[in-house]
């Protein structure tokens, strides 16, 4: 496990997060606490040091009753500022000029640092360190009397306060690395359940091979992401699989039709070789079936790399196709073959046809519509080839239908004219010259312009193929 793994990010995003929360809330706290405290001891001197102030100026009820000595000398003996001060309250009398005259017991030697009020700001409050009394609150209040003033200054202890601080620090602290632990056991334990799958997925992964592909997770039971991710890998397997399985066919059917023309060229070639000299006929015979097979050969390969061309999908250019447009030229480009049949080869204008536009590749789209002319000529002895170019109603799709007046295609074989190199018996058993991959072009071409291509008997006879390919939008 190393510490770019997820888990330990993920372990230590959560560690940084907590620490990061313990820290802002420990912090608020301490200085809510701390300004709760600070208030109370405020109020606390405030109230005594008021007390005595009230004395001293000689409004208070005590020397109302006559006192014979001046209160501010009384309160200077020793022991008379005890009754104010406590175990955490100290009271200290000043000269105006900050000397101190009297003190409380509890204070022993020390003092509070000389703090001088003044006659427009008479109270002062600060906060002072003062051993062995400690960090103390101090309230400093220049008092005028009749004759003369003094300064009362009542100190209380911070002690007990910064205690209840600190205890409540050591708390946080101890809350902060149980919290940890537990933090850091917990993500490491959801991190482990979440990423020991992938492991296990990468693992799985690793073991895939072009000639291994039967491997499946089948994980269909987890119901989070990961089942999800599995599920997408299982479908993908299936889909690699089905799409190895269809090379293979694919290589084995072009030998095997690549086979027999080569068998009959090499045939020939032997009775060139034994024959030409002495037969004449023979040796034109030869010559022809050469020139026939090679030339079915070369048609073959052809339609093989076209096939591969169409099935490249995403190489494929994109531009703006007007379907009318490549109708004509591949009805210009057949129209000799039809003619040599004595077949009517005809384009049946439509209101929609002009606005039947795809994003696509021009070259496979009119290879796709010679095609399927191609075929119509085929296999129509007589009568009449109609093509026509719609919008369906939406604007969504443009439909090329190419419908001949031909043999057409018996039920069993609709589902498959489009498999590689399926010819009908109809067409092998007459010799009518083909490669069995001219439909197998057309839906490839149709599928990598996002479409569909379908084949109908039609009632009166003769086949429809129709061609249904989504629309061009102005947005594309
Ligand atoms: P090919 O024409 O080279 O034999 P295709 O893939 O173009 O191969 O066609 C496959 C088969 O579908 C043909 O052999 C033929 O039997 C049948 N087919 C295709 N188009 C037509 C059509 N217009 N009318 C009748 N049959 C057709």
């Amino acid at each position: 496990m190393t510490f770019r793994s997820l888990r330990w990010r993920i372990a230590s995003f959560y560690i940084a997060l907590l620490i990061g929360v313990i820290i802002v809330v420990a912090a608020v706290l301490a200085v809510q606490l701390r300004s709760l405290l600070l208030d109370e001891a405020r109020a606390k001197i405030t109230r005594v040091g008021g007390d005595i102030a009230q004395l001293v100026r000689g409004d208070s009820a005590l020397s109302a009753i006559g006192d014979t000595a001046p209160i501010a000398q009384e309160l200077t003996a020793t022991g008379a500022l005890d009754h104010w001060a406590g175990p955490t309250t100290f009271v200290e009398i000043d000269t105006p000029q900050g000397y101190p005259i009297a003190k409380s017991t509890n204070m022993g030697g020390a003092s509070f640092a000389p703090t001088i009020p003044t006659q427009r700001d008479p109270v002062v409050y600060s906060t002072e360190n003062r051993p062995p009394l400690g960090s103390l609150l101090v309230r400093s209040e220049l008092v005028t009397y009749p004759g003369s003033a003094l300064i009362v200054a009542v100190g209380e202890s911070l002690e007990v306060y910064d205690d209840t601080l600190l205890r409540i620090r050591d708390l946080l602290l101890a809350v902060i690395v149980v919290a940890l632990l537990v933090v850091v056991a917990g993500s490491f334990a959801i991190a482990k359940s979440a990423l020991d799958p992938i492991k296990r997925l990468s693992a799985a992964m690793g073991e895939i091979r072009s000639d291994r592909l039967s491997r499946r997770l089948g994980w269909s039971r987890r119901r989070d992401e990961l089942g999800t991710l599995a599920a997408a890998f299982d479908a993908m397997l299936d889909r690699l699989e089905e799409g190895f399985a269809r090379e293979r066919q694919f290589i084995s059917d072009a030998s095997h039709e690549l086979k027999t023309p080569l068998t009959v060229i090499n045939a020939n070639a032997q009775m060139l070789e034994r024959w030409a000299a002495r037969d004449p006929a023979v040796r034109d015979d030869s010559i022809a079936a050469i020139r026939d097979e090679s030339a079915a050969l070369a048609n073959m390969v052809n339609g093989m790399l076209l096939l591969a061309k169409a099935e490249s999908g995403e190489d494929i250019p994109r531009e703006r196709v007007a379907l009318e447009g490549i109708v004509a030229e591949a009805i210009g480009a057949t129209r000799g073959r039809a003619n040599d049949k004595g077949l009517e080869l005809a384009y049946q204008p439509s209101p929609s046809a002009t606005r039947a536009a795809v994003l696509g590749d021009a070259g496979l789209l009119r290879q796709l519509v010679t095609n399927l002319i191609d075929n119509a000529i085929k296999f129509t002895k007589r009568g009449r080839i109609d093509v026509t170019v719609e919008v369906e109603s939406g604007e969504a799709r443009a439909v090329i239908a190419v419908a001949d007046t031909g043999s057409g295609i018996d039920e069993q074989s609709l589902g498959r004219i489009f498999d590689r190199f399926y010819r009908t018996d109809a067409s092998r058993n007459r010799a009518i010259p083909g490669t069995g991959l001219g439909l197998a072009i057309v839906r490839s071409i149709a599928r990598v312009h996002g479409g569909t291509v379908t084949a109908a008997r039609r009632p009166g006879g003769g086949s429809e193929f129709r061609v249904s390919l989504p629309m061009l939008t102005t947005f594309q």
